[in-house]
């Protein structure tokens, strides 16, 4: 499908830039970049467990996902991510550390960048269903329902592999810690195996 400048309403005209095929204007500088979304989700620590949303809109609509959504093109993706928790768990959570950043791939939208956060729930807040919900809960991480995207199966695999083993995670902190303070790496501590169910 053609698609027309958004300056000055000329139809684009194919042009190769940098070896990637882009609809571009002929008269000005404009060109139709298909840049990736961006969007948040919260790995919510609650008492027992992680809370989780029915989600009351499609995609996904009736099965369970993290809070989060797209970062408005204004915004710092943190506060992004405390926002749709707001909006979708009717809690304030506070971010509490990264998971991991995410390319997530898509045929028929553009594709997403994800950017997932740990957090927990302010003391005392129960989490509500906001409007784009069914209902929230809170579940044991042994026990989680199916989730709506794969994106956020990767997030929660990921979470839960640092919760499976925080040894590992400490010596590689503390080698970043003495890097920067230019001291001499030690070797990291050998870790045990740990048992899984
Ligand atoms: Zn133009």
């Amino acid at each position: 499908m053609g698609h027309f400048c958004v300056n000055c309403g000329a139809a684009l005209v194919p042009r190769v830039i940098e070896g990637r095929e882009v609809e571009a204007c002929p008269n000005d500088s404009f060109v139709l970049w298909h840049d990736p979304k961006v969007s948040t989700a919260v790995v919510v620590e609650a008492d027992g467990g992680i809370v989780l949303g029915r989600r009351a809109i499609e995609p996904g609509y009736g099965l369970w996902c993290l809070p989060g959504g797209f970062v408005n093109d204004d915004e710092d993706p943190a506060v992004a991510a405390t926002r749709e928790c707001l909006e979708e768990i009717c809690v304030p959570v506070e971010l509490t550390g990264l998971i991991g950043v995410y390319h997530i791939p898509k045929t028929d939208t553009p594709s997403m960048v994800g950017i997932a956060y740990r957090g927990r729930l302010a003391d005392q807040a129960q989490p509500a269903a906001g409007a784009e919900m069914l209902e929230v809960g809170v579940f044991k991480l042994d026990a989680l329902p199916p989730l709506a995207f794969p994106s956020h199966k990767t997030v929660v695999a990921e979470y839960l592999k640092s919760q499976a083993s925080p040894a590992v995670e400490a010596p590689r902190l503390e080698a970043a810690a003495a890097q920067r303070a230019g001291r001499p790496l030690r070797a990291p501590a050998p870790t045990t195996p740990r048992r899984r169910r």
